[in-house]
């Protein structure tokens, strides 16, 4: 029997199989995985085989492979990780121009990660009832910038329901995480996409769980359309990774397409003579503010301070 691992309790996990029944198991055996060390072999959003024995319980015997995954380490020293939650098909964004403002180099850092996790990403700006017409301005040249570079954008508001049903459309068939700085509205707009469901419950928890090297809980909650929302607690962004310098211009897809024309294979984009990408700048076919978000990471990267995208 197959299923879809939909939550984890770190002691058992729940199986939605494919033919509709949730059955709780443990796992069978001993799970590594070969690429990473991790305190939890299974995670929500796993593929799975399942064996159900005659007295009625049940055992993981088997993982499918994943298309990407989500970690958090344990603690900074440690190589152990904890997986999040496994074969995301999108992660939305949201953000705000004001009220707080998320910053482009957040915006762009948070999309590099999700680039090397192979994780899409799509940007809702929130928040959209209480921009006035600068606001409105800016907030349509991100979204020109943004659409350009191959992500899609969308504009809502948590508040007056503007723009809900399209987010709502956009969950249908998909495994979705919410990200988000706080204070742009993430909690307003689960909490009407998931009615019933206390979110402010789910940070507490998190704020328990910080620090401490336990299984964290993690849950997907089924949408109208067998779409999921994860909702793990603590989830910001896309835990640490180490990134090579030559590899944070892979994360920036425009850089990353301009560079096929720099002089050096390895070139870093600053400096060096005869770089396509510093030329595509200045000819404004790369935005001022993607090459500045790029240099700032290599720049943290430089100093040794490289820590997460969020
Ligand atoms: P979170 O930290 O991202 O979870 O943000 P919250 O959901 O707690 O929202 C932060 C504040 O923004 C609260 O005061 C919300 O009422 C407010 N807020 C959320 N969405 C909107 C919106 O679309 N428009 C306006 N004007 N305020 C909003
Ligand atoms: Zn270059």
């Amino acid at each position: 029997m197959k299923g879809l691992v939909i939550k984890n309790t770190g002691s058992w996990y729940q199986v939605k199989t494919d033919d509709g029944r949730f059955i709780e198991c443990k796992i069978k055996g001993n799970f590594r995985l070969k690429d990473i060390k991790s305190t939890n072999p299974i995670a929500v959003g796993d593929r799975v085989q399942i064996i159900i024995n005659q007295e009625g319980t049940a055992f993981i015997n088997e993982i499918e492979d994943r298309k990407n995954y989500i970690v958090r380490r344990s603690s900074n020293l440690s190589k152990q990780s904890h997986i999040l939650a496994a074969n995301l098909d999108q992660c939305l964004l949201v953000v705000t121009v004001n009220y707080p403002e998320t910053s482009t180099i957040f915006i762009d850092r948070f999309l590099a990660s999700a680039e090397a996790y192979r994780v899409p990403v799509k940007l809702v700006f929130n928040k959209v009832d209480a921009y006035n017409e600068e606001e409105l301005h800016y907030l349509q040249s991100l979204i020109t910038l943004y659409t350009h570079i191959g992500y899609p954008c969308f504009c809502i508001s948590a508040k007056t329901g503007e723009g809900i049903e399209t987010i709502m459309e956009e969950l249908k068939g998909r495994v979705t995480l919410f990200s988000g700085h706080s204070g742009v509205g993430k909690s307003t707009l689960i909490n009407i996409l998931l009615p019933g469901r206390d979110i402010k419950t789910a940070k507490i928890s998190a704020y328990h769980n910080k620090g401490m090297h336990t299984t964290t809980f993690s849950e997907m909650f089924p949408v109208a359309g067998n779409g999921y929302i994860i909702d793990t607690p603590g989830i910001k962004g896309f835990g640490t990774f180490d990134m090579e310098e030559e590899e944070i211009g892979h994360y920036f897809l425009e850089i990353f397409k301009a560079s096929a024309n720099c002089k050096y294979n390895n070139c870093t984009h600053r400096h060096e003579p005869g770089c396509a990408v510093r030329e595509a700048v200045e000819q404004h076919y790369i935005s001022e503010s993607r090459y500045t978000s790029y240099v700032n990471m290599l720049e943290d990267k430089d100093e040794g301070k490289y820590r997460s995208a969020h």
